[in-house]
This record gives structure tokens, sequence and C-alpha cells, in this order.
């Protein structure tokens, strides 16, 4: 499966943490994720994941690319909802595109985490 990790600035360690308990089932998938989310999840796990560049310059955008020509089939992005992003526009995009392309989305750890055992389980 192609799998894309998004994390808001104040989500980022939740997401590290995330790769870490799950870096088994996640090094059997290919990750992309945006430029500086993937920088750090590399950092601590040694997976290995094709970056964007960072969200607020485009990367939310390009991963929305990729959902909108099919070239993703499940998304993790830990979304800040408690500060507001300069890149909010583009953020709302790509959440609307994985809703009209039927891409499984977790916004919240405890969603992630539900997917990424079912991922382990070969339920997904
Ligand atoms: P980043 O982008 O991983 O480059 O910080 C995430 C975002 O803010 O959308």
């Amino acid at each position: 499966m192609k799998i894309a990790l998004i994390a808001h600035d104040k989500k980022k360690n939740l997401m590290i943490d995330l790769a870490i308990k799950y870096k088994d089932v996640l090094a059997k998938h290919t990750l992309f994720a945006t430029g500086t989310t993937g920088t750090l999840v590399m950092g601590e796990t040694g997976l290995k994941i094709t970056r964007m560049k960072s969200g607020p310059l485009g990367g939310d955008q390009q991963i929305g690319s990729m959902i909108a020509d099919g070239l993703l089939d499940l998304v993790v992005f830990l979304r800040d909802p408690l500060t507001s992003q300069p890149h909010e526009p583009d953020v709302s995009a790509l959440l609307r595109l994985c809703d009209v392309q039927n891409i499984p989305l977790a916004t919240n750890v405890k969603s992630a985490e539900i997917m990424l055992t079912a991922l382990k389980n070969n339920e997904i």
C-alpha cells in the first residue's frame, strides 16, 4: 500500500511515536510524507520515506495531487485543530480529496492506531 504521513507542528511528536510503535508494519509499505514530517520520522525510525515539499510550501497540495491521481491508498494526517494554519486551504483541499476518492484518512492518533492495526492484521 502507498501511505502518506503528515503532521502539523504540535502533532509531530505524536507522529514520531506512532511511527516508532508501528515501524514494522509501516516498513512493509511505500511511504510518503510532507517535508518536515518525513525528515523527522525518517530520522527517528530509519524508515524509507519519499518526502514532498513542506506542507505550507505546497507539500499538502502535492499529496492531494497524488490522491487525485489514485496514487495513495491511506492517509494519516495528524492535524492540529487548535492552531490556525497559514495553509488551511491546502489542508482542507487534501481532506476533501480523500473523501472524493474514498481514501481512508486518520486525522488523530486513535483513528490512526485503528487503521494501522487493521493494516498489520491484513484487514485492509
Ligand atoms: P510539514 O508539513 O511536514 O512539512 O511540517 C505538514 C503540514 O503542515 O501540512
